[in-house]
Formats: structure tokens, C-alpha cells, sequence
């Protein structure tokens, strides 16, 4: 039988797609972006770690194994649980991760399964993989929340350590698919928020709309850097790359929601 490693299930989640959901994280990653939330999802394989506990003033070291291969029936168990929650609030299931389409055959199981199930599916990618396991998911997929970091190829693989292209490609194969898709847009400054960066981010949108789609059309949401993941990098010993950049609050990218919306675009801040 098919089995997936999946780093962790959290139900009653809500930033994550609409209503209250059950998010499944997929472990292994095949970016390694500089601000990473997540960064015990890099690895494809299931990792041990040391987690600090603080209890009655003691410091306790716990070993926690990252990472389960679970079948198909196992995660939807888990899934089927919170049904009763999920059409009380037209909410659903979402995958995430790490990058769920790097187990893509796994992913395809589930999603059909949640089909079978009618349950709502979102799916949180990066975009970064072949068109072909784009086009044999998106059918299952009801929300894509999509990651849009740089347009610059050359400062794409810099921070995150691949190309664009074929992220690229594939959002404007899902858009030209009048798939759902929420663009999600990290932002982080001298990074992803630079003049140049979202002067090119909006131009590309901007080809994105045609006679058939309105720029309304395009939903984006902008997510303020914070820095709430920094112990988890030196658990996983990698390199935190963004330590110094202080957290940004929701009210400081106003203008920058201004900049978008002033295209047309309809934006939101926050998941
Ligand atoms: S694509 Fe997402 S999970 Fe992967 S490294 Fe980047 S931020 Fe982390």
C-alpha cells in the first residue's frame, strides 16, 4: 500500500483555506527559502530531534521523531473525524507542507479520497514541480494557495534555491485552467520586498488577466515576515539566513496592499 511521510496533522485550523480545516503537512521540501516557517519539513526523511521543555523551572531535552509514513486510510481517518466541523463552516482539508506534490502519488490518493468523501480540498504548494503532476492533481483540487516569491530567476535561486520557471509556468497553467487559486506572497523585506521584486510581480500578474478575466479576479494575499519559527532552526541545525530582520506587523503593509489594489488586484493581508 501507498504510504506518505507527513510531519504533522492539525485539525481545527483556519488559516489555511476557508472555514475550519484539517491541515496535513507532507514532509520534504525540494526549496530551501531563507525564511522558512517550517524548516523541520525540509528533509524527505523522517529526522529525530531534541525539544526543550521547561518545567517548574528544569530544563528537560525530549528526543521527538519528525516525521510518519502513514497509508492512505490512516490520514483519512483522521480527516473524517472533523467532518461535522467542516460543513458547519464550509471548511475542508488542506495539504501542506514542506512541498506535498514531491509525494505526489501519495497526495493524488488522498485527494480522491476526499472527493469520494466530499470533502473540500485546498492544496498549499510552492509550484515547483512537472506540469504533468500539476495537471493530474488539479482536478481534485479545489483551492490552490500558491506561492509567488520573486520574479528575478537569479534571485529566486539565491533565496530559495531553485528557478522559478517552472512555478511560473504552472500558475499560469492554473489560472489559464480557471482553477481557484489564492497567490500567496511572503513578504520579506530587502527580499521579496524590494520596488523591483513587486514591480515585476505586478507586471506578471498583470499578463496573467485578459478579455476573459478581470484583474478582480486575481486574489492575493500578502504574508508579514515573523520570525516565529527561529528555534526550530537550530533544532534542525540549519542556518537561519533571516535572524536579523524584525517581524513585520499587518498595519505596515497597507501600502503595499495600496500598490496592489491600485492594479486592480484583489488583496488581502494575511492568510
Ligand atoms: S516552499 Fe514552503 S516549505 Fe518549502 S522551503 Fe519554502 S517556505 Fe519552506
Amino acid at each position: 500500500m501507498n504510504k506518505g511521510l507527513i510531519f504533522d496533522i492539525r485539525r481545527f485550523t483556519v488559516h489555511d483555506g476557508p472555514g475550519i480545516r484539517t491541515t496535513v503537512f507532507f514532509k520534504g521540501c525540494p526549496l530551501s527559502c531563507w525564511w522558512c516557517h517550517n524548516p523541520e519539513s525540509h528533509s524527505c526523511y523522517p529526522e529525530e530531534s531534541l525539544k526543550s521543555l521547561n518545567l517548574d523551572g528544569k530544563k528537560f531535552s525530549l528526543k521527538e521523531m519528525i516525521g510518519k509514513w502513514m497509508s492512505v486510510e490512516e490520514v483519512m481517518s483522521e480527516l473524517r473525524m472533523d467532518r461535522i466541523f467542516y460543513t458547519e463552516s464550509s471548511g475542508g482539508v488542506t495539504f501542506s507542507g514542506g512541498e506535498p506534490l514531491m509525494q505526489s502519488e501519495f497526495l493524488l490518493e488522498l485527494l480522491k479520497e476526499c472527493k469520494a468523501n466530499n470533502l473540500h480540498t485546498t492544496l498549499d504548494t510552492s509550484g515547483y514541480t512537472d506540469r504533468g503532476i500539476i495537471e493530474n492533481i488539479q482536478p481534485y483540487a479545489d483551492l490552490f494557495l500558491y506561492d509567488l516569491k520573486l520574479i528575478d530567476d537569479t534571485d529566486h535561486i539565491r533565496y530559495t534555491g531553485v528557478s522559478n520557471k517552472p512555478i511560473l509556468e504552472n500558475l499560469i497553467y492554473l489560472i489559464s485552467e480557471e482553477k481557484q487559486v489564492i497567490i500567496r506572497i511572503p513578504v520579506i523585506p530587502d527580499i521579496t520586498n524590494t520596488k523591483k521584486n513587486i514591480k515585476a510581480i505586478i507586471k506578471f500578474l498583470s499578463h496573467l488577466v485578459n478579455e476573459r478575466k478581470s484583474a478582480s479576479s486575481i486574489k492575493i494575499s500578502l504574508l508579514p515576515y515573523h520570525s516565529i519559527a527561529k528555534n526550530k532552526y537550530s533544532r534542525f541545525h540549519i542556518d537561519n539566513k533571516t535572524m536579523h530582520l524584525k517581524d513585520l506587523t499587518k498595519e505596515s503593509l497597507i501600502p503595499l496592499k495600496n500598490e496592489f489594489e491600485a492594479e486592480g488586484f484583489t488583496v488581502r493581508i494575511g492568510s
